[in-house]
């Protein structure tokens, strides 16, 4: 019996990549409604992640062989995928699918929703989604990727729960180089995120005035660059905080 037990030793959940959101799935804390965030590829990895997690009938384990983890997700009865065909999702593309939420999962514990760029939906199709987002039957799951949830309305996004699709920054807070960081040529929004998860570690392991004001420079350049501020001021301030701290 040994080799079962180290089998299920060694056996990961599928959303291992993102442990806590793992964490948050094997407590229950995940709600009928995810907007998945991040780049196209990133958002889709994480999309499927969570549908194979979702619709498991086994262990939900990675290496399981149940009938629904066996079968191409594309083919399954109870993952229903939209995927858009062109630049606005119409309403009427997204009643094809809502049409079917109302029969049960003939397979799984759920039946998934899985919106590929949500943001395209129109207004029109975002009210529509809203009222099965409210009341929907309780195996039901939606997932909505996207590369900019401020292109959902503010009541789509008040039910669901946001998901960011990286990789946990705070794991990598250990590996991050800051002097790289600094010579980057074209800073992004993910790198200033690991940048500020980086400082944070480092003001508690220090816990010096210094440090806390690099940490908080760091979060303050987030929100610049998040309201589409210029990246060069962002660095010359985090390079001052920095200098001043180490
Ligand atoms: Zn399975």
């Amino acid at each position: 019996m040994l080799w079962i037990l180290t089998a299920m030793k060694n056996s990961k959940s599928y959303l291992s990549l993102w442990p806590r959101i793992d964490q948050g799935w094997q407590r229950g804390h995940l709600s009928h409604a995810l907007i998945v965030e991040g780049t196209p590829a990133k958002a889709y990895n994480l999309a499927m992640a969570l549908s194979r997690q979702i619709i498991c009938e086994g262990s939900g384990n990675s290496s399981c062989l149940c009938r629904s983890c066996s079968c191409e997700i594309t083919r399954h009865p109870d993952v229903m995928r939209l995927q858009p065909e062109k630049e606005r999702i119409r309403r009427e593309a997204l009643h094809m699918i809502l049409q079917n939420i109302n029969r049960p999962p003939l397979w799984s514990p759920r039946l998934v929703i899985w919106i590929e760029d949500a943001h395209r939906l129109t207004d029109a199709a975002q009210s529509y989604l809203l009222k099965s987002l409210e009341e929907p039957p309780p195996y039901v799951v939606f997932i909505l990727t996207t590369d900019r949830s401020h292109g959902l309305l503010a009541t789509v996004k008040s039910r669901c729960q946001l998901l960011r699709s990286e990789p946990d920054f705070e794991d990598g807070a250990q590996s991050f180089d800051p002097q790289q960081f600094f010579t980057e040529k074209e800073l992004t929004r993910d790198e200033i995120i690991r940048f500020s998860y980086w400082a944070r570690s480092q003001y508690r392991q220090r816990q010096s005035p210094s440090w806390l004001a690099l940490w908080e420079a760091s979060y303050q350049a987030y929100q610049h660059v998040n309201a589409n501020g210029a990246v060069e001021l962002v660095k010359e301030i985090l390079r001052d905080a920095y200098e001043h701290a180490r």
